[in-house]
């Protein structure tokens, strides 16, 4: 059979149980290279404390500069208690940090969906998140984590005072304006943007500039604005009246971690980190699920792989291309939760244990 589909992937496992969640992503790369005829090559690489016990830094350039090679890079954690104690700028998660800078990684896509087989996780009423589907953009390279002036400064009086500045232009409200609107045109078509325009200029600046996009360039997309605040109390009362929900880097980052929680479990759920498109119309990428390292359970194949085996769905369906396998993989972590398989970070009575390489086998006889 002719390979028809080259696709380059990094792979960089890290730390703590980011080893043992990427194994099962490898697995399963290797299932569609022998079953459906795509080629995916795919190189592994360290990461965050696996690379400083090597080489003494968190990232080498080797590293960072296959990563803006890849078409996607898939990544599990970086840290964990052995690298504790060293300073700030030589900690393992620096190369987190590194990679979205350097890649320019300027929206973080995150869905919480809440999945009908674990709706007791959660701790909302079932029938508040049973079937939630929602995706919240976060602008991750602006606003008030890196405006300036920022800083602590001595005052009169003996005093103190904290800056920091909140601050966005028109060019970085469009381009995460677009990608919200392009994800919703993919799903139920519906946006909603999400600041604080009752009490900030730049709210205002974001409310308005992100109405030029829809009104130039996706008039068939509903657009909702909302105050954030509302939103987060909107997410705990009907959540599933949300899509797509479009916010600023610090907004995104409280409602994105508010969403996820609505699903109960961090052993479940993926994100992707999107930039710009090079000249060749390529979208650089970073695939990782939210969880950190978990060191509490490393190396006792006990770590849920379903997070990493989603930002692998993640990674076909907006790097690859690849829509069909995209859905073919969501559907089969479904089919095994319906068949009752559970890690233990999500196992309740009447359901069947399973240890993570037994949920990646039975992910991949599922693709079957
Ligand atoms: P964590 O997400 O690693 O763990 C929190 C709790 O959730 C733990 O009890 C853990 O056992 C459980 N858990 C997490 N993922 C799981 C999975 N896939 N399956 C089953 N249980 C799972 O957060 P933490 O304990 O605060 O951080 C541990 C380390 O990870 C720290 O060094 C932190 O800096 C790092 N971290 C890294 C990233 C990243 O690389 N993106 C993100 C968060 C934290």
């Amino acid at each position: 059979m002719s390979k028809k589909n080259s696709r380059k992937i990094l792979l960089l496992p890290g730390d703590g149980i980011g080893p043992e969640v990427v194994s099962e992503v490898k697995k399963i790369l290797n299932w569609f290279n022998s079953k459906k005829s795509l080629d995916f090559s795919f190189e592994e690489e360290l990461i965050g404390g696996a690379s400083i016990d090597v080489n003494k830094i968190p990232i080498t350039d080797e590293v960072f500069y296959k990563s803006l090679e890849s078409d996607a890079v898939i990544l599990g954690a970086c840290g964990g208690p052995k690298w504790d104690n060293l300073e700030f700028s030589k900690k393992p998660e620096r190369a987190l940090l590194k990679l979205r800078k350097e890649l320019k990684l300027f929206a973080n896509l995150r869905p919480a969906i809440c999945f009908k087989q674990l709706v007791d996780s959660s701790t909302l009423k079932p029938e508040i998140v049973s079937g939630l589907d929602i995706m919240i953009v976060r602008e991750l390279t602006g606003g008030i984590y890196f405006g300036e002036p920022r800083g602590i400064k001595p005052i009169e009086n003996n005093q103190r005072q904290g800056i920091n500045t909140h601050s966005y232009t028109t060019n970085e409200i469009h381009r995460i304006a677009k990608v919200a609107f392009d994800l919703a045109k993919k799903r139920k078509n519906k946006v909603t943007s999400c600041e604080k325009s009752n009490v900030m200029e730049a709210g205002v600046l974001w409310r308005e500039e992100v109405q030029v996009i829809k009104d130039k360039e996706y008039k068939s997309v509903e657009l909702n604005h909302m105050l954030a605040d509302n939103c987060a109390m909107q997410l705990l009362r009907n959540p599933k009246q949300f899509d797509v929900i479009l916010a600023d880097n610090l907004f995104g980052d409280m409602l994105s971690d508010e969403a996820a929680m609505l699903t109960g479990s961090l052993g479940l759920l993926p994100s992707a980190s999107l930039g710009a498109k090079d000249k060749n119309g390529k979208i650089r990428s970073l695939y990782e699920p939210v969880h950190g390292s978990a060191p509490d359970i490393a190396n006792k194949n006990l770590a849920n792989p379903i997070a990493t085996i989603l930002s692998l769905s993640m990674a076909l369906r907006y790097s690859l291309d690849l829509d069909k396998e995209a859905d073919q993989l969501d559907a089969a972590v479904q089919q095994v939760l319906d068949d009752g398989l559970r890690t233990k970070d999500i196992l309740s009575k009447g359901k069947k244990e399973v240890t993570t390489t037994e949920m990646g086998d039975a992910i991949i006889s599922k693709l079957k």
